[in-house]
């Protein structure tokens, strides 16, 4: 009968590593999110060994859906998955096997990494003696700088590992390591681009998105829903806020002249935010704005805004151009969903106009003309709160 090969899958990381003190909370914390990505998968337990994490006992057959789970965890520098041996040249041989089985490639080459020193043999010997063996069975040369197949080999104390497809991930930290913020987000491109860095940097990010319901419809709510059901599978759990702005957009356009509305209504919008966020105890606002990408977003403008908050807005999208952000949001697949047709509660009334250099004295001036109680939009608030589930 042939001998049962032990399949794992070995999960390296990178910052969570110069966290001193606080290591084993980073830890701890990013084997948990793993647990949470892979539940309802075949494993037998998942583990910290040497500074990586490794899930024991994996399905071969699960890695092709293992492979797209794993790639949205938070924190992840690369992923593999691997056999595991004894630390025996002839078990190591014996393993490579299977890996070149039924692969086609032109050439290939070894790259091991010996994390035990007190081996009889050295990362380079392995390097020779697997790599000769391979070459012999495949009849393909090593090629070290552009290799089509890439052997890994991980020499450890109790074992070593063998495999082929190293996955590289996002990197950053764990999700929700750090204190909760409030991310402004619309159903644009840039906003949960902005949102996705901030996931990744584990801030534990809440949501508040403003319509104007029922002037307009309710697509660019179905559209915001649609991308937090794919950055909870980024982030596992999150809340979203929704605001009906369209009174206070009224009573904007009312009183105050039409090239400032774009700037009262984001004031609003964050004054309103920044209440949220005390109440819910998050410390800081996330928004996609991009310097000169549009009028509000000149730095007169942005400080035109900022002047109605007390905490700090952050702006992780500040110095990209647009073209970054475009290739951010299809790699983390919320650029499809904004860009639905749909209609945003800014754009719908925006004027020919818009003022570019808002000065200070003019808006805090048209501030005193307006008195808006927005308690009764506070009170309209709706709630809904998304979960990772495995299949988003
Ligand atoms: P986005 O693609 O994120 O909509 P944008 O380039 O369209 O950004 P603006 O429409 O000026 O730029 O919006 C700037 C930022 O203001 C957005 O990135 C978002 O953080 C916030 N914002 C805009 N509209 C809304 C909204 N309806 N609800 C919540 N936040 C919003
Ligand atoms: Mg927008």
């Amino acid at each position: 009968m042939p001998e049962k090969l032990i399949y794992l899958i070995v999960i390296h990381y990178s910052e969570i590593a110069l966290k001193g003190k606080n290591r084993k909370y980073f830890e701890n914390l990013f084997i948990n999110n793993i647990r949470k990505h892979i539940q309802g998968f075949q494993y037998s337990s998942i583990r910290l060994y040497e500074s990586r994490i490794l899930v024991n006992d994996v399905n071969p057959n699960d890695w092709i859906n293992l492979k797209k789970i794993l790639f949205n965890v938070m924190g992840l520098e690369n992923f593999i998955l691997m056999i595991q041996c004894k630390s025996e040249l002839e078990d190591l041989k014996k393993a490579s096997i299977h890996l070149i089985t039924n692969k086609t490639f032109k050439n290939f080459r070894i790259t091991t990494k010996r994390n035990y020193k007190n081996l009889p043999f050295t990362s380079q010997d392995v390097n020779i003696i697997i790599g000769e063996f391979i070459q012999k069975k495949s009849l393909k040369p090593v090629n070290l700088d552009s290799p089509d197949l890439n052997i890994y080999v991980e020499l450890l104390k109790d074992f070593s590992l063998i495999g082929v497809e190293k996955i590289h991930g996002f990197s950053g930290l764990p999700a929700n390591c750090q204190e909760k913020a409030l991310s402004l987000i619309s159903s644009g491109i840039d906003s949960p681009v902005a949102s996705f860095e901030m996931i990744k940097r584990g801030v534990s990010l809440d949501y508040i998105h403003f319509h104007s319901y029922p002037a307009i419809n309710r697509q660019s709510i179905n559209n915001v829903k649609k991308i937090l059901k794919q950055l909870v599978n980024y982030q596992l759990n999150t809340t979203l806020y929704l605001v009906p702005l369209l009174t206070i957009q009224k009573q904007i356009m009312e009183i105050i002249p039409d090239k400032y509305w774009v700037i009262f209504f984001r004031r609003y919008m964050v004054k309103i935010a920044n209440d949220i966020a005390h109440k819910y105890k998050a410390i800081a606002l996330v928004t996609g704005e991009s310097i000169g990408q549009v009028a509000s977003q000149t730095l007169s403008n942005i400080r035109a805004i900022d002047n109605v908050c007390d905490l700090p807005i952050i702006r992780p999208l500040s110095g990209l151009n647009k073209e970054e952000i475009i290739n951010k949001a299809k790699r983390i697949n919320t650029y499809n969903i904004s860009i639905e047709p749909y209609e945003d509660c800014c754009s719908f009334f925006v004027p020919p106009h818009p003022e570019t250099k808002a000065k200070m004295n003019i808006i805090n001036k048209l501030d005193q003309t307006l008195n808006i109680d927005y308690n009764q939009v506070m009170q309209e608030i709706e709630v809904q709160h998304f979960k990772y589930n495995g299949d988003n």
